[in-house]
């Protein structure tokens, strides 16, 4: 009989630890594979962790061990998920970011193939029948017998629907003409893209990036270019050298709408090889292309975060595309952010890891200056294009605003018309963090915000109140500033939709497409959206900032950015480091192809240095003045957070538990530390669950986190408790 130790998710509370239950069956039970368990009445799916012989019965292990233990209920799989490699990855990643391993499995795994008991639904494998030819010779067939039998010569193997009616296919069959056979079918399909015929000779720039990072001893390289300079070329040539010698490439983007055209980059070079992995596809495509993966039928791999766990063997080089975007890290258990785990899983492979940004995340620049990681630059655009001439537009002014309009400038709306008039594109960008009806005072910025969760308040027309989402806090619509006094409160309520509409009456003849997080959710559309604005169906893209990183528009020589400084106003550590890029980011899509391009920046904080620098494309000057500012409030990457997240229906004992972690932290750690909290987070309240928060700061994160680990192993889970590790959180 076997013991197995299994992994099990439940659904309120993140248990990290396995319960053992027993299996006495006809086949042997590994490690990594999925069973179906009693849990409290319940069946669950759960994750064998391990496993043990013994040669006692139920009842004996059951009373040597002092508790009565169950059978399995059921076996799922008969050979393990992961693969040695992803199963040690595995480890590695629950162990940096302090979470529960099954978290980190169902982190990794397709939704068919995750141990929860919904995935026993998911997908299976999809099959059609195929004919092959067996003997050629047409004695005593019918006609049209024998146009299918040659038809089916000529191919070799013919999908059975294709080489001709059930009947004709089975009397084929009956005279040992053919056989029948069934082939999986793949549900996710490339598209075919033709082959370029001659790659793009590098520039000089170019080369030498390559260079350098082909040379590099080390694993990690931060390759900096500016906005438009042709990483993307870099990638592909690197790729090219790593799969000539035999070695795989796991290609990741921050955003689901930049996959399709980086896949058809390298469809278009390497031929047949390109997999991809996100979330977008349907469980039924993901678990395809997962398993068309794990074969060994794709080289080059392309995705999203999750993309990052791609059951890929070989691996020579893992680039990040825009290494800097937030969407690379997981916002929920584990946690994880993708540039890590890249690392972690090239060191297994001795594969090297090619970060690529215009405006790197701070961690990655300071680490790349003190020379952890390597570096290379791409100083400037291609063929010296210049960078777009910038405008800052002061939006407290009223006098310089469309009548009426408290979005649109004149400027902007001239500048638009110009461009129309010339049969140039224009983008406009809207933040869509912070971003619904919320009220702000047009003369100095302050947005009104919750006093309990600092979410911004938005503005209900039935009743004239300002209400938070989040916990609930209602407050009458104010006459003045609360900040300065003014009487100008107004209330900012558009969407993209609205600025389409308005847009639209300003310039009736214009064509306008629109992307946003809601078209977004129509994955065709977003490919769609793209491809016709490309083919200039469209004059006009509107869209948040979906649209604003890695998209090669050459015919766009206008980008405006609605309100470019609504980020600053978000309580985080990085708000001003997210404006800076997004301005930055915008400010590149413009002016790509041959004629130079202008950017309009419309703003409430026109001198704020993330708006002033961000407009100039001025990372480093950005970057060293930031910097001081993190050294100053001890923030990273001068320091390394763990943020806790503590949740309970009793309110009281969440902050009781809170306090009792600091006061151990403390007690252990000393000045090592420095916790703040327990805090009301920004959802103060989910569900019937009261949270709490607490930020750890420490420069030794790797004497504290493993107390630390244990500590909150220890409480989670029990008395109603749980609590959540956020290592590395980006937001706080
Ligand atoms: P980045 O990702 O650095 O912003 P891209 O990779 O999108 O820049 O390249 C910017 C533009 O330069 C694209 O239109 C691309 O086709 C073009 N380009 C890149 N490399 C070359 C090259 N070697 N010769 C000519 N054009 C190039
Ligand atoms: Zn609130
Ligand atoms: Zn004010």
């Amino acid at each position: 009989m076997q013991v197995l130790s299994v992994l099990i998710q439940h659904s309120k509370t993140s248990l990290d630890r396995s319960f053992s239950y027993l299996y006495d069956g006809p086949c042997k039970v590994k490690p990594g594979c999925r069973v179906v368990v009693d849990f409290h009445h319940q069946l669950i799916m759960g994750y064998v962790d391990a496993v043990s012989e013994t040669t006692l019965s139920r009842e004996e292990f059951s009373r040597l061990n002092g508790f009565e233990t169950h059978y399995i209920a059921s076996l799922v799989d008969q050979e393990p998920l992961l693969n040695p490699e992803l199963e040690q990855l595995c480890a590695e990643v629950a162990d940096y970011y302090l979470a529960p391993k099954i978290s980190v499995l169902q982190a990794m795994l397709p939704p068919s193939l995750k141990p929860s008991v919904s995935s026993l639904h998911g997908p299976k494998i999809a099959y059609e029948d195929w004919v092959e030819i067996l003997d050629e010779d047409e004695e005593g067939l019918t006609d049209k017998q024998k146009e299918a039998l040659r038809l089916v010569a000529a191919n070799k193997t013919c999908l059975k629907k294709e080489a001709g009616t059930p009947a004709i296919v089975s009397a084929l069959f009956r005279k040992g003409k053919i056989r029948i056979f069934k082939k999986e079918k793949a549900r996710f399909i490339i598209p075919e893209y033709e082959k370029e015929k001659k790659p793009r000779e590098l520039t000089l720039a170019q080369m030498k990036a390559t260079k350098t990072i082909l040379q590099s001893v080390k694993n990690v390289i931060l390759l900096q270019g500016v906005t438009g300079s042709g990483k993307t070329e870099v990638y592909l040539k690197l790729s090219e050298e790593y799969l000539s010698q035999g070695k795989n490439i796991l290609m990741l983007v921050p955003e689901i709408s930049l996959t399709p055209i980086m896949v058809e980059y390298f469809s278009r070079r390497f031929e047949g090889n390109v997999a991809i992995l996100h979330s977008e596809l349907t469980p039924a495509e993901k678990y395809d292309e997962y398993r068309r993966i794990a074969r060994g039928e794709a080289r080059v791999v392309v995705g999203a975060r999750s993309a990052v766990f791609a059951p890929l063997e070989n691996i020579g080089l893992i680039i990040l595309d825009e290494e800097h975007v937030e969407s690379y890290k997981q916002d929920g258990l584990p946690y994880y952010h993708a540039r890590e785990v890249a690392i972690m899983r090239a060191a297994h492979f001795g594969a090297k890891v090619v970060l690529g940004s215009a405006t790197p995340s701070f961690e990655t620049k300071a680490r790349a200056m003190r020379g952890v990681y390597d570096y290379a630059e791409l100083s400037e655009r291609i063929n010296r294009r210049p960078l777009p001439n910038t405008h800052i537009i002061d939006l407290r002014n009223r006098a310089i605003m469309m009548p009426n309009d408290r979005v649109f400038s004149k400027t902007l709306i001239e500048a638009i018309k110009k461009r129309l008039d010339a049969k140039e594109q224009v983008i406009l960008l809207l933040n869509r963090r912070g971003y619904s009806s919320y009220v702000t005072c047009a003369d100095c910025g302050h947005i009104l915000t919750c006093p309990n969760c600092h979410a911004n308040l938005t503005y209900h027309r039935e009743d004239e109140l300002l209400k938070c989402h989040h916990c609930g806090y209602v407050e009458t619509y104010p006459e003045t500033c609360p900040e300065c006094g003014s009487a100008k409160i107004m209330r900012v309520g558009f969407g993209t939709e609205r600025i389409v509409k308005v847009l639209q009456e300003y310039l009736p003849s214009a064509r306008i497409g629109r992307l946003d997080g809601d078209v977004g959710k129509v994955r065709k559309k977003v490919a769609s959206t793209l491809a016709e604005f490309r083919n200039q169906e469209y004059d006009i893209l509107v869209g948040t900032q979906m649209i604003a990183k890695g998209h090669d528009f050459p015919n766009v020589t206008l980008v405006g950015l609605v309100l470019a400084d609504i980020g600053l106003s978000l309580p985080s550590f990085r708000a001003t480091e997210s404006t800076f890029e997004l301005i930055t980011q915008a400010v590149g899509r413009s002016g790509r192809g041959e004629k130079v391009g202008d950017a309009l920046i419309q703003s409430y904080n026109p001198f704020h240095y993330a708006v002033t620098l961000g407009a100039k494309q001025d990372y480093e000057r950005f970057y060293a003045r930031e910097m001081q500012q993190r050294k100053l409030t001890k923030f990273p990457p001068y320091y390394f957070l763990v943020a806790l997240h503590f949740s309970s229906k009793d309110e009281q004992r969440c902050i009781r538990v809170a306090v009792e972690i600091k006061e151990s932290l403390e007690a252990r750690f000393g000045e090592e530390i420095l916790c703040l909290g327990p805090v009301v987070p920004y959802y103060a309240i989910v569900g019937d669950r009261h949270k709490r928060c607490l930020l750890i700061k420490t420069k030794t994160p790797t004497k504290v986190k493993p107390f630390l680990g244990s500590l909150v192993r220890a409480v989670s889970g029990k008395g109603g408790i749980d609590i959540e590790c956020d290592v590395d959180p980006l937001d706080y």
